[in-house]
């Protein structure tokens, strides 16, 4: 069984349609693909008929930005991005469509900022950033990487990541309109769905001087109704997953593998490169209410 959790198209930032996604996951012989768009359910109800047409698996998700605002003794509440997987929730849940509204508008005025700061760089507009954009797509900095990239500035994302958003560039503004990450987990968990954090400690820079704070992290998550990590993908190091596995392992969270597939012109990750068990997508679609697993008998 292949299955793989967590994969985006052009309803966000993946560079495909969700009909050239599931004919690539079909040609590669995937059992089950979740579409997981940033912020978005939009392609939900296509991905429902692709998968019955490619006689493959779908499992509906969300991967839902937040912002941790951690608090450890008296020390000033660290602040930074987490990306929260949301399976099977109800796409109609009313708390979940407002919050995810604002955090669309949000990413909106977001990312007309950026390009402002990028105008007098590249000459950019906003114009050419809405230009890359299909339809509704909820809107990420891939977006003006792919503006820049279509005015010859440069040859693919992986690029443009480097040279415009290193570490401490002014180029570079945070998601500020999106829920706090303990109120999403339980934002999740009203709407019916399972939280599992997408590619944990991917982004910490500084491991080594944190001591046990990431663990302290965890269990505040973890008791907020997180259920499980993403521990299997490529932007989770070797000695990130062990730590990870064996927290799992303690807490009894599920464990997933997964590509974050963005199509192949917007990133390297292939899809299927990691995989979730059979046994942990039951786990998950046994704790989910919100809604059902489509087109696989599990
Ligand atoms: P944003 O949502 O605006 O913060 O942008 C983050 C998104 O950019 C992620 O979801 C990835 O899809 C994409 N991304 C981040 N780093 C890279 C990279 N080096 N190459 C291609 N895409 C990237
Ligand atoms: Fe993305
Ligand atoms: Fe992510
Ligand atoms: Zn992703």
């Amino acid at each position: 069984m292949k299955i793989d959790l967590h994969v985006h198209t052009d309803a966000s930032d993946g560079k495909e349609s969700v009909e050239t996604v599931f004919e690539r996951a079909s040609s590669l012989g995937l059992d089950a693909i979740a579409i997981s768009d940033h912020d978005t359910t939009a392609n939900w109800s296509k991905a429902a008929e692709l998968a019955v047409q490619h006689s493959i698996g779908f499992v509906p998700a969300i991967e839902v930005t937040t912002r941790a605002h951690f608090v450890d003794g008296d020390a000033r509440p660290a602040k930074f991005g987490v990306h929260m997987l949301a399976y099977l929730p109800d796409p109609t849940h009313q708390g979940l469509v407002e919050r995810m509204k604002k955090t669309i508008e949000g990413r909106v005025i977001r990312l007309q900022e950026i390009t402002e700061t990028l105008a007098p760089v590249y000459g950019l507009t906003w114009d050419a950033v809405l230009e890359q954009v299909v339809g509704d797509a909820t809107l990420g900095r891939p977006a003006v990487a792919d503006a820049l990239i279509a005015g010859g500035h440069f040859e693919n994302r992986g690029q443009v990541f480097d040279a415009v958003w290193y570490k401490g560039s002014p180029h570079y503004v945070p998601n500020r309109a999106v829920p706090d990450t303990i109120e999403a987990i339980e934002l999740i968990r009203s709407a019916g769905g399972v939280a599992v954090i997408a590619h944990p400690l991917s982004r910490v820079k500084d491991r080594d001087t944190l001591g046990d704070k990431p663990l302290r992290h965890f269990e505040q998550m973890i008791e907020a109704g997180l259920g499980g990590v993403e521990a299997y993908h490529r932007e989770v190091e070797e000695q990130d997953r062990d730590w990870l596995l064996a927290l799992a392992e303690r807490h009894d969270l599920i464990v997933t593998g997964s590509s974050d597939y963005h199509g192949l012109a917007g990133k390297d990750n292939e899809l299927g490169e990691y995989s979730t068990s059979l046994e942990n997508l039951r786990r998950i679609a046994e704790q989910a209410t919100g809604t059902a697993v489509v087109n696989l008998a599990i």
